[in-house]
C-alpha cells in the first residue's frame, strides 16, 4: 500500500534536482516559475475533474492568457509578450508534468495564431490576435476530417466563392477546443470553376463561430486528452466573408504546415512533460518507503532507464526549439522530437503503472491520465508512422 501523501502531492512540484536550468536563459527561468506557480494554483481536484468530466476551464485558460502565456511567443504589437519559442516549450512541458487541464487547448491556440501572423492581413492580425493574447478569444484547428487524417490530400471540405463570399461545405473531426472556441482556421478545398479540386486548391479560412451555416457537431469522449471540447465541426453553407480568405488561394498547405512546424514541438514538449510526470510519481512513490523497491535491481535499472529517454527527449525538443528561436525552424527536426519525444512518454507512462502497480493506476496519481493521453500523443498532428516517413523522404531528397 503505498501512502496517501504521494497521491495528494501528484501534481505539486517535485523537489529533486531540475537539470532544465542549466539550459535556459534568465528569461525563460522566469517563464517556467511562472508556469511552476500557475500550475501550483492548481488543485488535484480540479485536475481530476477536469479529465473525468471532460469540461473544459475557460476560466483556467483565461487566467493563463492574463498571465501572458495565451501568446508568448508573439511580439507585444499585437498583444504578445515577446517572447521565444522555447519559452513557450517550457512551460507547455510543465503544465504537461502536472496535467494542467489547459495545456492543449493553449498549445492549439499558439498553433492557430502562427498563420494569422505569418500569412494574416494587417486586418485580420489587429482583429484576432490581440483578443487571443487576452483570452478573450480562442481559437482551434480545422484540418482533420472523417476521410482525411494522415492523408491531409483526401480533405472533402469544399469552398466557393460566391459574389463575395465563400460558401464552405464539409465536416471537421476530432477538434481540439471545438465546442469552445470562438474562431477556427479551416483547411478546405477551393472549388474553381476553371480547375478540379485537388490538393494545389487546399485553402485556409478564418471561421468565427458566429457566421451562418457554422455548427458545432457531435463532442468527442475520448480516451485521453480529455476536458478539451473536442468535436466535430459542420459547415452547411457556412458563409465566409473575403476578408477571412487566410494566405492566397492554394496556400493552405503552406498555412498548416507553418502551424504544424511549429504545433510538433510543442506536442514533443507536452510529451516531455508527460514522462517527466510519470518519472515523479515513482520517485514520489517508491522513495518514501524506508525499504525502498527502488534499491532492488530491477527497479533502478528501469528508473535509470526512464530517465535517461526522458533527458534524451527533453533535449531533441529543445534542439527544435532553440532552431525556430534562431528562425531556422525545421519541420523534420520539429517531427523528430515529436516521435521521440510521445514515444517515451508512452514507454515511461506504461513502464511506470507496471513498476507501481494497480494501487497507483487510480486517477489522483495522474499515471493513468498521463498513460491515456501519451498515447494521443503517439497520434495527433501526425501519427508517428507518418512522421517517420516524412523524415525519411526529407533526407532521401537530399
Ligand atoms: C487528442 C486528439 C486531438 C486532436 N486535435 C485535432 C485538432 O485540433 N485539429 C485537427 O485538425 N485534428 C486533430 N486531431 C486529429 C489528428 O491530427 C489525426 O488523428 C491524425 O492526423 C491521424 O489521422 P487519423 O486519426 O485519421 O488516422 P489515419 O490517417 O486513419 O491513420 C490510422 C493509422 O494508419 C497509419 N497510416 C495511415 N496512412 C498510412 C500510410 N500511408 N502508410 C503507413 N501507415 C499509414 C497511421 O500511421 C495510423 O497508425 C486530433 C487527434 C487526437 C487524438
Amino acid at each position: 500500500m503505498v501512502s496517501t501523501r504521494a497521491k495528494s502531492e501528484a501534481n505539486k512540484t517535485s523537489s529533486y534536482s531540475d537539470r532544465r536550468l542549466a539550459f535556459l536563459t534568465e528569461a525563460q527561468k522566469s517563464w517556467l516559475e511562472k508556469a511552476q506557480r500557475f500550475a501550483d494554483r492548481v488543485s488535484l481536484e480540479d485536475v481530476v475533474q477536469s479529465d473525468q468530466s471532460n469540461v473544459f476551464r475557460r476560466d483556467l485558460f483565461e487566467l493563463a492568457c492574463k498571465e501572458g502565456m495565451g501568446s508568448l511567443p508573439f511580439p507585444s504589437t499585437y498583444g504578445g509578450s515577446d517572447g521565444d519559442y522555447l519559452s513557450f516549450v517550457v512551460i507547455n512541458e510543465e503544465f504537461a508534468r502536472r496535467c494542467v487541464p489547459i495545456m492543449s487547448s493553449l498549445g492549439v491556440h499558439v498553433l492557430c495564431q502562427e498563420p494569422v501572423f505569418r500569412f494574416g492581413t494587417d486586418e485580420q492580425k489587429s482583429k484576432y490576435l490581440p483578443p487571443s493574447a487576452t483570452g478573450k478569444y480562442l481559437a482551434a484547428f480545422g484540418l482533420t476530417e472523417p476521410g482525411a487524417g494522415s492523408d491531409t490530400a483526401a480533405l472533402a471540405c469544399t469552398a466557393k466563392k460566391v459574389g463575395n463570399d465563400y460558401i464552405l461545405n464539409g465536416t471537421k473531426v476530432f477538434i481540439t477546443s471545438g465546442a469552445s472556441s470562438d474562431y477556427f482556421i479551416v483547411m478546405a478545398k477551393l472549388l474553381d470553376p476553371s480547375t478540379s479540386a485537388n490538393e494545389k486548391s487546399i485553402t485556409a479560412f478564418i471561421v468565427e463561430q458566429d457566421f451562418p451555416g457554422f455548427k458545432i457537431g457531435q463532442k468527442f469522449d475520448m480516451l485521453g486528452m480529455r476536458g478539451y471540447s473536442t468535436c466535430e465541426l459542420v459547415f452547411d453553407d457556412c458563409k465566409v466573408p473575403s476578408e477571412n480568405l487566410l494566405g492566397a488561394h492554394g496556400d493552405g498547405r503552406k498555412v498548416a504546415l507553418s502551424s504544424l512546424a511549429k504545433g510538433r514541438v510543442t506536442i514533443a514538449a507536452q510529451c516531455t512533460g508527460w514522462a517527466q510526470g510519470a518519472l515523479d510519481a515513482v520517485i514520489r512513490v517508491l522513495g518514501k518507503s524506508h525499504n525502498s523497491p527502488a534499491k532492488n535491481d530491477r527497479y533502478a535499472a528501469a528508473i535509470g532507464e526512464m530517465a535517461v529517454l526522458i533527458e534524451s527527449a527533453r533535449a531533441l525538443t529543445y534542439q527544435a526549439a532553440a532552431a525556430i528561436d534562431r528562425g531556422q525552424g525545421d519541420v523534420t527536426l520539429a517531427s523528430m522530437a515529436k516521435c521521440q519525444a510521445s514515444d517515451v512518454a508512452m514507454k515511461v507512462s506504461t513502464d511506470a503503472l507496471t513498476l507501481l502497480g494497480i494501487e497507483c493506476s487510480q486517477p489522483d496519481y495522474l499515471l493513468e491520465r498521463i498513460f491515456r493521453d501519451a498515447k494521443a500523443g503517439q497520434i495527433y498532428e501526425g501519427a508517428n508512422q507518418i512522421q517517420r516517413m516524412l523524415i525519411a523522404r526529407d533526407l532521401l531528397k537530399s
